[in-house]
């Protein structure tokens, strides 16, 4: 049989990925094809198992299941399990379903290089802050702040992690000089939403890299706040492809063209920015 893909989610019509998985089946000659699939919020349980009993090979999943669709597999790996998401299902040979999380590490390999001893601040304490906590410190990198609003949802992930600090926007504002990378994680400066930013960077540090893993708009107001500074920005598109090309390996056992994919996203979304 011809293998399948999809992507779960609610709303769905806005994804990405049922583009960049067709362009990569095709560069990549897989005979395969990856369908966008909206799914209604409470027939999860039943999406599922129709994606098993009509032989999906594997499917993505995103808003608002990451959490909730964990029950319904067969299998969930170790560090999805840790983080409580599931946002990759891989169909075994043997025609198991199994949970991975690949949120996290797509957003390290975005980074490019980084070093152990770097000082990472994470501003946000919600799913992708903890996909992105834990894969940092399964990745070695134990040098972590978690600022949130709600200081208390940064607590119980430091807890969670066994590493790093909690603390306030505030603080995270007022001691910036001491961290290497900050990676804002909350849907500030979203297209539509509140354009202001999580923390002001009068203090940032020389040489500093400036993640915001919002990609819509491409320069949110804190890469744009950011490029005053002239640090290195990096925005969250390379996080959603990493992510997409991690599961990409896991179905079809190769590594698609990243760099590439990121070009096209920019040059379809009508940006002419890329990330330096
Ligand atoms: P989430 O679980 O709802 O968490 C949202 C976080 O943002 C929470 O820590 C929340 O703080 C904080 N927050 C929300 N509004 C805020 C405000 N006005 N001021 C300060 N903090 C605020 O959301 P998520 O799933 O982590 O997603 C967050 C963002 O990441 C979304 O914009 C999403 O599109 C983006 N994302 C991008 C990628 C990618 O591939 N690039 C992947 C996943 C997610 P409280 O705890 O105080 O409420």
């Amino acid at each position: 049989m011809k293998k399948w893909f999809a992507v779960i989610g609610n709303p769905i019509s806005h994804s990405l990925s049922p583009e960049m998985h067709e362009t990569w089946l095709k560069q990549m000659n897989v005979d395969a094809t990856y369908i966008p699939i909206h799914v209604e919020l409470d027939h999860l349980e039943q999406a599922v198992e129709s994606l098993k009993l009509l032989g999906c090979s594997g499917w993505n999943v995103t808003v608002p299941f990451k959490e909730a669709i964990i029950p319904y597999l067969d299998e969930v790996d170790d560090s999805a399990k840790g983080i409580g998401a599931v946002n990759t299902v891989v169909k075994t040979l043997d025609n198991k379903y199994v949970g991975y999380n690949t949120d996290g590490l797509g957003f390290i390999n975005s980074l490019g290089r980084i070093l152990p001893e770097y000082n990472i601040l994470i501003i946000g304490a919600g799913g992708a802050a903890r996909g992105i906590a834990h894969a940092l410190k399964t990745q070695g990198f134990t040098h972590l702040t978690i600022a949130n609003r709600t200081v208390e949802k940064a607590r119980v992930l430091v807890e969670e992690l066994k590493a790093g600090q909690a603390v306030t926007l505030e603080v995270a504002e007022n001691t910036l000089i001491k961290f290497d990378v900050i990676v804002q994680t909350t849907p500030l400066g979203m297209k539509n939403s509140d354009a202001s930013l999580p923390i002001q960077l009068h203090q940032l540090k020389e040489n500093a890299i400036v993640a915001d893993i919002v990609y819509n708009p491409l320069v949110t107001p804190l890469i744009e706040e950011a490029k005053k500074y002239n640090v290195r920005t990096i925005n969250g598109l390379g996080m959603l492809v990493h992510q997409g090309a991690l599961a990409f390996s896991y179905w079809n056992g190769v590594n698609p063209d990243t760099d590439g994919m990121i070009q096209q996203l920019i040059d379809q979304l009508g940006g002419n920015y890329v990330n330096r």
